[in-house]
């Protein structure tokens, strides 16, 4: 039997040939924020914002631009978190999606922000060797290290 070329591959569920496409491509997302870009400004000046309602005084994090609870499609309020709170969850993460994969092992949490009744998902600070639940959290901004991306984290309080 003949040898497929090195371009076919084989789909690992089916059997069913693939094209591997012999192009490396490097991707940076470009992701339209304009309606919650005061978010973004906050981030950058070490301030958490969240979204409020004007109408039903629904809040939002991660910002929404919008209500999901009445619906209302006007500005929407900026406010900054109070983000004490508490651990609610975590886990590991070992097999990394392809865009973290040149980053170390990491976890990730959720934390319930007690004052302002919002979860935040988030990576837990590295310096948290130990996490449990229901431990008392803060989520605080920082620049990653390995690419000096602003980010928000589940850190001591
Ligand atoms: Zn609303």
């Amino acid at each position: 039997m003949k040898a497929m070329p090195e371009y076919i591959a084989r789909d690992e569920k089916t059997n069913n040939a693939l094209l591997v496409d012999m192009r490396n491509l490097s991707i940076k997302y470009r992701i339209p924020v304009s309606r919650i870009e005061k978010f973004y400004d906050g981030l950058d000046h070490g301030v958490i914002m969240g979204t409020r309602c004007p109408v039903c005084g629904a809040r939002f994090f991660p910002p929404q631009a919008w209500c999901s609870e009445c619906g209302y499609s006007g500005d929407m309020e900026f406010y900054q978190l109070d983000t004490h709170g508490h651990l609610l969850t975590f886990t590991r993460i070992f097999a990394k999606p392809k865009s973290f994969s040149g980053f170390g092992d990491y976890t990730v949490g959720i934390a319930h922000l007690d004052r302002e009744n919002l979860n935040v998902l988030a990576w837990i600070d590295a310096s948290i060797d130990k996490p449990q639940v229901g431990m008392d959290v803060v989520i605080k901004v920082e620049k990653r290290k390995e690419d000096g991306a602003t980010i928000y984290l589940i850190s001591r309080p």
